[in-house]
């Protein structure tokens, strides 16, 4: 770092300090915070209709103010002076701080474009025409919040004289406002003593959806912080001076809403998890303010959400995430909102909760549904195809067709892809598993499909995309896909679309068995045949790589000799099963592979809900398959350890497993799909009791 003065303050710096992007930023900010405008910022002040201003008045109260005038009223003599031919709106406290030496912060804003530009100046002097200024900092922002919007000026014989009312609390209409804003603009203000240009006011954007701007009482409001450009000028000003100004338009009246107050930033209030796109919150409390109704000459059009706001969401929405969350472990009912096919063996069913929301999950994870079929609640296990941010959850089911009598068609499979319609009801646990992906991991992923396994991968390239729009980091992801042919190629323009839209930082490659004439080689697939090591040679530039595999046991198992073959080791290897986990790996990490205590090779093992009493011997299989066996139903989902629809309660005895569970378990429960008794020692004969 230079000797230069920081073009941070010690507040902003603090921040960058505790959220590690503290060397990032001085090496930015010296390139883009100049001490003057460059002639592009001059001419994009001098065609503004209006632009906000951020001051401290005499009390050191912050206010945020709008001005505006019907004719050009801007200009930039020179790269160090504005000046403003106009004065603040009758009402606003910023026309008695209009004096020399007093410090603004500046926002241009152009809404149908939205561009903006940020300026801290100070007075030179003022008179009855307008506010001259000189510029002691300028840089660009990021258009990310900002709602388009065209203005229209209403006829001068239309208007009426603004009416200002004083408020000390948020009275109706000032609620009302507030609730139904998607924009508004807060004024902060700090003096470290430095003299530096860093310190004086500042004036921001905030935007979000209708409704993100929560009104906890009639004087606090609570506030959803999103990631923005790192600067950290507002929450740089508020640790060093806990005072803010808020405005919020009427854009349809005309009406302004000026607010000074005092803030307390939430940093890790559990509320913020729930809310999506929220890093972190904070807390406005009303000093005073001023409602002044008629306050501007112009309307807007309607409003055309920015693609960041859209993914960002309102406080209804995290209050029924909320509820959603607390109920996980519980059976919820979700309504089919649309039924798609994806090839000529998988649908994929939107689902929407029937009440409430979608409790938060991770791309990668599963569901677990439930539907009654034949007068029996039938449970299977269905990885979520949706990405976290979609407003719905999708499954992507494929037919099990079955092949004869010993291999019939599947009993799930089949009777959702006939039977389940738009508007009918499935009944879901909230998502859970263990297999995800991580959008902010910076090492590339390459995630292999086979086959139905293409499902979590879906997911994790619609989340990869989703984050890299949300935060301007774009994990480099590749997907290999494995079909039969053509006709089962599932996802093929999905994956697509995701490519085009991420600039081919998200790719798809294909792979088909059958291919016929008709198809072209780089459009239509990569390759015939099985996915092979020369095709990722050809495609993978050399780098570290997380692997994702997810397929039929086979199409795994040569894929992980495949990857190991190429030296990948085998913590880079992540896999998920459609079934009883087979995957055998030749790891690298002896200590991680599973072990649970020795089973045992006779038992007598009680039901005690079904007053039943049977010898068990190891030939008998798991427990879930010896209840089965005995004429017992249980619940169960996956059979391989996953999704907990097996789970018991152990009554007396202990239990080994065959293989490792990843659903979460307590110690008095028991997961029946692969568990048996466990040895004890000296007793040739165990005794084991579960709850069923
Ligand atoms: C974590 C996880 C995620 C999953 N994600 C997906 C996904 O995204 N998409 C997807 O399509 N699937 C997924 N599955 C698989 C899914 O849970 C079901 O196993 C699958 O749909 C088959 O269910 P079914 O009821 O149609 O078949 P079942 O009736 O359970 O039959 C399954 C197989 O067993 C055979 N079988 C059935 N009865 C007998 C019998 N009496 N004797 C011999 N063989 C028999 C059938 O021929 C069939 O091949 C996932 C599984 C897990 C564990």
């Amino acid at each position: 770092m230079t000797n230069s003065p920081s073009p941070f303050h010690r507040g902003e710096q603090k921040i960058q300090q505790q959220l590690g992007v503290r060397e990032q930023m001085e090496r930015f900010g010296s390139r883009v915070i100049r001490d003057h405008m460059p002639q592009q910022h001059r001419d994009f002040y001098r065609q503004l209709p209006f632009v906000f201003a951020g001051h401290a008045d005499a009390q050191g109260w912050p206010w945020a103010s709008m001005l505006f005038n019907r004719s050009e009223f801007i200009s930039a003599p020179d790269s160090k002076t504005l000046t403003i031919d106009t004065l603040p709106v009758s009402g606003d406290p910023l026309a008695a701080s209009l004096s020399a030496g007093t410090k603004l912060g500046l926002l241009g804003i152009e809404l149908p474009t939205r561009r903006r530009n940020r300026l801290a100046a100070h007075i030179v002097e003022s008179d009855e025409a307008g506010i001259r200024l000189q510029v002691d900092q300028c840089f660009g922002n990021c258009p990310q919040y900002i709602q388009s919007r065209e203005l229209s000026w209403l006829p001068q014989a239309t208007l009426t004289e603004p009416v200002s009312t004083a408020l000390t609390v948020l009275d109706q209409r000032a609620r009302d406002l507030i609730e139904a804003s998607d924009t508004f603009f807060v004024a902060s203000y700090v003096d470290t003593g430095s003299k530096q240009a860093s310190d004086g006011a500042d004036v921001s954007h905030r935007g979000g959806r209708p409704g993100f701007v929560r009104v906890d009482n009639n004087s606090r409001l609570t506030i959803p912080d999103y990631l923005g450009n790192n600067h950290f000028n507002t929450f740089g000003n508020f640790i060093e001076n806990s005072r803010a100004g808020l405005l919020f338009l009427d854009f349809e009246s005309g009406h302004l809403l000026t607010l000074t107050g005092t803030v307390e930033i939430l940093w890790d209030s559990p509320e913020a998890q729930h809310f999506d796109g929220a890093e972190r919150l904070w807390q406005f409390t009303i000093d005073h303010g001023h409602f002044i109704e008629h306050a501007l000459p112009m309307r807007w059009s309607t409003v055309d959400y920015s693609p960041n706001t859209l993914l960002t969401g309102t406080w209804v929405d995290a209050e029924q995430t909320r509820l959603a969350e607390a109920q996980r472990q519980q059976w919820l009912a979700y309504r089919v909102k649309a039924v798609a096919q994806e090839s000529s063996v998988i649908k994929s069913f939107y689902l929407e909760p029937e009440s409430g929301g979608l409790a938060p999950f991770k791309p990668g994870q599963f569901l677990t549904v439930k539907l009654d079929i034949d007068g029996k609640n039938t449970i299977r296990t269905y990885t979520v195809s949706s990405a976290p941010s979609d407003p719905e959850l999708r499954i992507s089911v494929k037919r099990e067709l079955g092949v004869d009598e010993n291999s019939p068609q599947g009993l799930f499979s089949n009777h959702i892809h006939q039977r389940l319609q738009v508007g009918d009801t499935i009944y879901a646990k909230a998502p859970c598993g263990a297999f995800t992906f991580d959008a902010a991991e910076p090492r590339p992923a390459v995630l292999l499909a086979g086959g139905v396994g293409i499902t979590p991968m879906v997911a994790m390239a619609r989340h990869a995309l989703a984050e890299g729009l949300r935060t301007r980091q774009l994990r480099s992801t590749t997907i290999i896909a494995a079909a039969s042919n053509i006709e089962q190629r599932a996802f093929f323009t999905e994956l697509a679309d995701i490519e085009q839209q991420s600039g081919g930082g998200i790719r798809s490659f294909w792979a088909l068995g059958e291919v016929d004439s008709s198809l072209q080689l780089g459009r239509d697939y990569h390759l015939q045949g099985r996915i092979a090591a020369p095709l990722l040679q050809a495609i993978l530039p050399l780098d570290d790589y997380d692997f994702y595999l997810c397929g039929p046991a086979s199409f795994m198992q040569s894929m992980y000799a495949m990857l190991r073959e190429l030296g990948v080791s085998d913590a880079r290897i992540v896999a998920e099963e459609f079934g009883p986990a087979s995957l055998k790996r030749d790891s690298d990490r002896a200590s991680e592979t599973f072990e649970s205590v020795a089973a045992a090779s006779e038992a007598v093992v009680e039901f005690s809900d079904s007053n039943m009493e049977q010898a068990w011997t190891s030939g008998d299989g798991s427990l879930l398959e010896f209840a089965e066996a005995h004429g017992l139903t249980p619940e169960f989902g996956c059979r391989s350890g996953q999704c907990g629809a097996c789970k018991v309660a152990l009554v007396a005895g202990s239990v080994s497993y065959l293989t490792e569970p990843s659903s979460p378990l307590a110690a008095d429960e028991v997961l029946m799909c692969c568990a048996v008794p466990a040895a004890v020692a000296g007793q040739d004969v165990v005794k084991l009791a579960l709850k069923l």
